[in-house]
Order: structure tokens, then sequence, then C-alpha cells
């Protein structure tokens, strides 16, 4: 039994003919039919000697003919099956000025060693020389030519319509994108019915048979062609063989076509128009420089058709090209001494079959031996000494490569894991970031364009994925609300986390939210990011204003009865009539002293609760000459300095006018001062009124106990104190620098606190000066 195994292109017909209608068996020779949708298949398995013949491009023969790398030692010689009229179809029509040269195209092929390839290259080189494009041929079966050629990259299809359905319902064919050599009607062979050199071998005659046998189906179908006798169709089941393609099609498509009177399947291939194209063209990827004449023998199928010719069956053993593979020799008779010819014929016999058991893999295959020493003998015996060597070395190398392949297995297992441990924790990353409930979006910290937003950022802003690619995040939070901290397209060399409180973003729909925005940078190599997080604080405001209504609220309640009971206060110590000894004044000045103190806290805190709501009633904002608001303040808060041991200094500048609510600007001084009166006991307190930059600044300064470095921001938080056993004995409230920041920055200054612990204090703001007359 012979296996054959062809294509399920259209071109083997003629083999599937042969056995369809019996011609095998008319040549002595049975036939077992395999299909293999690519050629790529039958090469390999020709090259594990699985099968004795098979459907190959003309070009791959080649191709394996001359590389001596070739695991299919020589393949033998076969018949023509197909010549390839190519038909290239293009949806660029190959004007240069559309190929664009640094877009990568693509070209479907039957096979990287066709025709059809070959014939692609040199007409793209015809036709776009100027522009010369990068194309890469893909190996496509037919049944994937459509799916292929609608991609966008796909440049165009090379195929033929005979072979492929798909091209011969496709309408758009260009006629001149034939080249030359396809105008003279040369066509060119493009597949061929080949057997390897292993199986000829062993088939001897048989092989003409099977040759014989297709030589007679193709006269059968260029006869059928002509009389157009449909009955073939219905004899042979034909789509067993060609699934892709209906009765009705096949047969529209073999006898509808003009290449068919040609004699399609012809035997002749022209190999003067063949040999240089071949030469310039192919065997440049196989880097052999070749001559026309090197390659004239290789497509010489003379031998073979003259055999075929007179229909004799002729030996495969005689043909000239077969001889250099080594097998008959021929020998002059005459020289020899009979006895020893046989004895060596014995040798050849014996050694060619050692031979050809170790190029199956039967390495430990050996000559016979006995315990003569006849010549042949020594010689069968220095033959398997060789071998044997050989075997060794080989084993050696065998397990060199199985200890690598081990290695290399091991390193694909590892890279594997390390993927898929990649892919995991890319995949839990983003899951957490998708699903977080922060709404979050990822910056490029050089462009400030917003490279993601999680799901929790696109409900809240509303703003698609698709959006987002469009935004930066300048667009999103307006204004110059984004702090020239964070410098986009500057280089932050450190970490950077800033938060922004009370930012408006704009929202898809055109509106506002407000939301604390806080930065943190991702040093990510080599790109730079930012994870922006928005919190709406809607919630935080309320919760805010809730507090601040409860403290104004209580605070308000408070000032009556105080008032009540500073006026009976006042009554008791001024009231003559009433006679006192030493300790009750001592205890009423106490009461006195508590009360005043009581109600300074209470105004102190509804100050802080309306200074905030805007429009106040009793606010008038005027131009004023600070100084007086200064030593009125001074005057009275004196008591505080006394039984202390303090010097004082005062420092004032005339001229100097401030714009701004008189009693504010009286608060801010009175905290400070009464601050510095607090907490210094001896040394100096001194108090300045200047102007500087254009500015005017007021510095209250003493030497008293100092602020610790740690809480010198937060000493400006509401109700803060720093926690110290000293300050504990001190008392106080912790609003007092809280309500003369928000007084000072409403004024449109700034303040700075200068400290060591100690030694004493500075705190200095700077206000904007005004003019008399603006
Ligand atoms: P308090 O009512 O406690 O004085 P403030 O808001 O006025 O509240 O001050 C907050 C804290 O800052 C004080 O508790 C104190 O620890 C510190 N502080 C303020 N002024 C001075 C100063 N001149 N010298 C030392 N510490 C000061």
């Amino acid at each position: 039994m012979i296996n054959i195994c062809i294509t399920s292109r259209l071109s083997s017909l003629p083999i599937v003919i042969a056995h369809k209608k019996g011609f095998f068996e008319e040549f002595d020779t049975q036939v077992s039919l395999h299909v293999n949708t690519h050629h790529k298949g039958i090469l390999a398995l020709l090259e594990a000697g699985r099968i004795e013949a098979g459907e190959i491009p003309t070009l791959a023969y080649l191709q394996e003919s001359f590389l001596k790398k070739s695991k299919i030692k020589r393949i033998y010689k076969g018949l023509f099956l197909y010549h390839s009229p190519l038909s290239f179809y293009s949806r660029f029509r190959f004007r240069p000025e559309d190929l664009t040269k640094n877009k990568a195209y693509f070209i479907p092929v039957p096979h990287i060693n066709s025709v059809e390839r070959l014939f692609t290259e040199k007409f793209l080189e015809e036709y776009a020389p100027s522009n010369p494009v990068k194309i890469r041929f893909t190996d496509t079966p037919s049944f994937l030519e459509e799916k292929e050629f609608l991609k966008p990259s796909c440049l165009g299809l090379a195929s033929d319509p005979f072979i492929s359905p798909f091209l011969k319902n496709y309408h758009d064919f260009k006629e001149d994108s034939e080249i030359p050599i396809f105008q003279s009607g040369n066509l060119v062979p493009s597949t061929l019915l080949a057997f390897s050199g292993d199986a000829i071998l062993k088939m001897g005659r048989r092989a003409s048979g099977v040759l014989l046998a297709v030589k007679k189906a193709i006269d059968y179908l260029k006869e059928a062609s002509q009389t157009n006798s449909s009955k073939l169709w219905e004899d042979l089941n034909l789509s067993q063989y060609y699934p892709h393609l209906r009765a009705g099609e096949l047969k529209s498509i073999l006898f509808s076509h003009p290449m068919m009177e040609k004699g399609i399947f012809s035997y002749h291939g022209n190999i003067e128009a063949f040999s240089p194209l071949i030469k310039d063209s192919y065997f440049r990827l196989i880097r052999r420089v070749m001559t026309p004449e090197a390659i004239a023998p290789v497509l010489d199928f003379s031998e073979i058709l003259e055999a075929l010719e007179p229909k004799k069956l002729f030996d495969v053993r005689k043909l000239n090209s077969f001889k250099e593979g080594g097998a008959a020799q021929q020998h002059a008779p005459s020289l020899i001494n009979y006895r020893k010819l046989n004895a060596i014929r014995h040798l050849i016999v014996d050694v060619n079959s050692v031979t050809l058991d170790i190029l199956q893999g039967n390495f430990q295959s050996r000559l016979n031996t006995d315990d003569t020493l006849l010549l042949d003998n020594r010689v069968k015996m220095l033959i398997n000494a060789m071998l044997d060597s050989f075997n060794s070395t080989l084993e050696l190398q065998k397990e060199e490569i199985a200890e690598l392949e081990n290695l290399i297995s091991v390193l694909e297992i590892k890279l594997d894991r390390s993927a898929v441990d990649l892919q995991y924790s890319e995949e839990k990353y983003r899951y957490l970031f998708e699903f977080s409930r922060e709404a979050i979006a990822l910056v490029d910290a050089d462009t400030g364009n917003i490279l993601e937003g999680n799901y929790q950022f696109r409900s809240i802003t509303g703003y698609t994925r698709g959006d987002l690619t469009k935004t930066t995040i300048e667009d999103i939070i307006m204004g110059d609300q984004i702090s020239p901290q964070l410098r986009f397209g500057s280089d932050l060399s450190q970490d950077t986390m800033l938060s922004l409180p009370d930012v408006d973003i704009l929202l898809k729909d055109g509106s506002k939210l407000s939301v604390d925005v806080s930065f943190t940078s991702i040093l990510l190599s080599p790109k730079k990011r930012y994870q922006v997080q928005f919190r709406p604080n809607l919630e935080r405001k309320e919760q805010e204003r809730l507090q601040h209504e409860f403290i104004s609220n209580v605070s308000h309640e408070l000032r009556s009865p105080m008032t009540n009971i500073r006026g009976y206060l006042e009554f008791f110590k001024t009231d003559k009539t009433l006679a006192y000894n030493a300790e009750h004044k001592n205890m009423l000045e106490v009461i006195d002293k508590n009360a005043k103190r009581l109600s300074f806290l209470i105004e102190n805190m509804l100050k802080l609760t309306t200074s905030r709501e805007k429009d106040e009633q009793d606010e008038v904002v005027e131009i004023f000459d600070p100084t007086p608001v200064i030593e009125d303040v001074i005057h009275m808060n004196s008591h505080l300095a006394k039984g202390k041991q303090l010097e004082w200094e005062l420092n004032l500048k005339k001229g100097l006018f401030l714009k701004g609510i008189r009693f504010e600007f009286s608060q801010i001084i009175t905290n400070l001062y009464v601050n510095a009166l607090k907490y210094t006991f001896k040394g100096k307190v001194s108090l300045s009124l200047t102007e500087t930059n254009g500015k005017i600044a007021i510095t209250v300064k003493d030497t008293g106990i100092g602020i610790d470095p740690n809480y010198k921001n937060q000493i400006f938080d509401r109700f803060f104190r720093i926690p110290s056993s000293d300050n504990k004995k001190i008392g106080g409230t912790g609003l007092g620098l809280s309500i003369v920041k928000s007084l000072v920055e409403k004024m449109g200054g700034e303040i700075f606190v200068e400290s060591k612990q100690g030694e004493g204090s500075t705190f200095r703001i700077l206000l904007p000066k005004s003019n008399i007359s603006s």
C-alpha cells in the first residue's frame, strides 16, 4: 500500500480522479489517499517517513533538494500536477502612491514556498520599485483566504481562482496586474506529486505505476472538459475531498475555466522562463549563489516524461538523477573475479540495508560478522567498529540534548509561572483600582493627561473611558485651583502628597461638584504618575455647618446670663454702701476675673462662627489708621502683665492705613498680644508696626516659653492647645490663633510664626497697605 497525501486544493484533482476511477489498480498499485489542508503538514509527514508521496509546492521541492540540511533525504522527482496562471487580487490596485512606507502589510499565499509567493514578490518589485513596502507573506489555507483578505492590513491575495473558491467569486480583479511572464502564456509548474528518496528505494517499479495512473487521470480530465461531460460528477463523490466546494461549483470551475482548454493539468514546465526568475528571487532566500545552469537539471523532468511517454514501465534506479544518491552502481564485469564480485555484491547489499536502517533511526543496526578472517569479514568488522564509535558520539550528544531539553522545559515552566503570577497581580491591582469605593484617576505627571479613571470616578463625574482619554486633570479641576507645587511637566524627584480641600470639578453635564482632592505621586519608572482621589465633601461641609451652628447657638445662649452676672457684679463692686472686708474684696476680684474670662471665651467662640458667615450686618469695611487701635488693645489688656517682671517695647510707624473692619483688626491684635503676655514670664514683649515691600508688617515678639516645632502648624487649628503641663496651668481655649488666622486671611494677609522653645516666639502678620484716598 502506497500512502499519498494531497491538499484540499483543486490541484490534487488528477490524483483523486485516478483513485476514484480505479486507475491505480490498473497499473498494479494500491494507493491510500490522505487529505491534509496544508502543504506544511505534508512536508512534515514526508520528512517523518509516514507517507511515501505527497503533493508539495514545486519550490518547496527545490528547496528540499538543495538544502543539505533537509531531513527528507532527496525528494525524488515526481509529476507536475498543476501550472499556476497566477492571479493577483488587489484591493489597492497597486498605485505606488497608495502604499504607505511605514505601514506593515501582509499577503496570504498558499504556501511560503509557493510559486504564488515568488511571483508576488516579483510583481511588487515591478509595480512599486520607487516605493518599496515591507510585506510579510503568510501561509494560508484556501478556506481561510477570505477571512484574511478582509483584514485592513492585507494588501492583496496571491492565489488562483481555479483553486481558491473565494477568488472565483471576487470580482475586483485587475487585468493589468499580471507580470509579463504570464502575458506570454507561459505557465509555471506550481505543485507536484513527489516521492521521498527512502520511499522510491523501497517501492522500486511500483512508483512508475503511480505516476502513470495520475497521468492517465490528467488525460481523462482534459477530455472530459472538452466534451463537457457532466457524468463525471455524478459518478464521483468529489465533495468527499473538496468539502468546501459544492458539486455544482466544482463543475462550473472546471468546465467554464479557459485554462482547462489550455490543458491545465499539464506536465510541461517552461524551464527557460522559470530558471532566471528562481535565480534572482527564490534562491536569495536560501543564501546560495545559483546559476540558471545549476537549477536547470533539477527542473528538468524530461527523463521522467520520456519514460512515461511510451507508456512503458520504467526502472527508477536507471535514472541518472537518482544514481548520485548512491543506489545501484554499475561496474565493468570483465575486470572482476566473479567470486569476489559476489562477495562484494553481498557486502554492498548488506551495507546498503544497514545504511537504510541507520537512516531510519535504527542506530544499533550492524553488519553480520562470522569468525572467519576473510577479507570481507574484516571489512565488516572495521565498518561495525566505525559505526560503534559514531554511535557512542551520537549517544553522548543525545544525552546532552536531553539535558538541554530538560533545562529548557524547566525554564519554560518557570517563565509560564511568572507570567501567570504577573498577570494575576496585574489583574488584582486592576480590580482593586476599578472597584475601589474612592473615586480615583491616574494622571500623567508630565502632561496632566488623565490616563484612567475608575468606576467610582466615572460614575460621579459622568465621563466615559473614551472622554477621559481626551481630558487633562486641568480640564476637570477648574481654574487655578491646582497648586503650582504640582507643576506638570517639571521634574519631581521626590514623592509628592498634596491635599486640596473644597475644589470645584467640572462634570460631564457641565455642572460643578465640590470635592476634596488629594494627589499622591507614584514614581513608576520610566513614567511618573499621580494617583488623584476625589471625595465629594458635601457630608463634611454639612457636619462642619452643624458644628458651627451648635457653637454659635450655645455661645448666644451663654451671652445673656453672662451679661446679667457681670452687671450685678459691677453693682457689688461699685456700691459704696456695701462694706467688705479684705477677704470679701478678694473673692469679688476672683469672681470678676473669671467672669471676664468667661465672657472673653464666649465672645471668641461667637466670633469664630460668625466670621465664617457671609453677610454679617454690623460689618463696616473702612480704611483706618491701625495705631490707635493697637494702643487701645495694649491699654485694655495691661492688667495681664501685672505681677510679672516684663519689659515692653512699642514701635508704631505713623501714616500707614489698613482696609477692613476695625473691630476685627482689634481682635487680631488682642489675641496675639494676650498670648504673648500669657506665655511669657520674664523678659520682654514687643509690638511693632512697619512697612516692608509695600505691605504693612505687624510683629508681636516675646521671650516666653516658645513653641515646640512639632506643633508649629497645628497651633492655628481650632481648639488646639499644645499638650504640655505648663500650658495646662496657664489655661486657654485653643481658639485665639485660629480666629487670628481666619481674620488675617479675610483682610487679604498672611501670618507667620518663628519660635524657639524656651527662648520665645515671634508672630508676624503681613497685610496689604491701603491709601487714604482709595
Ligand atoms: P490658647 O487659648 O491656648 O492660647 P491659641 O489658639 O491662642 O489658644 O494658641 C494655641 C496654642 O499655641 C497655645 O495653647 C500655646 O500652646 C501656643 N501659643 C500661642 N501663642 C504662644 C506664644 N506667644 N508663646 C508660646 N506659645 C504660644
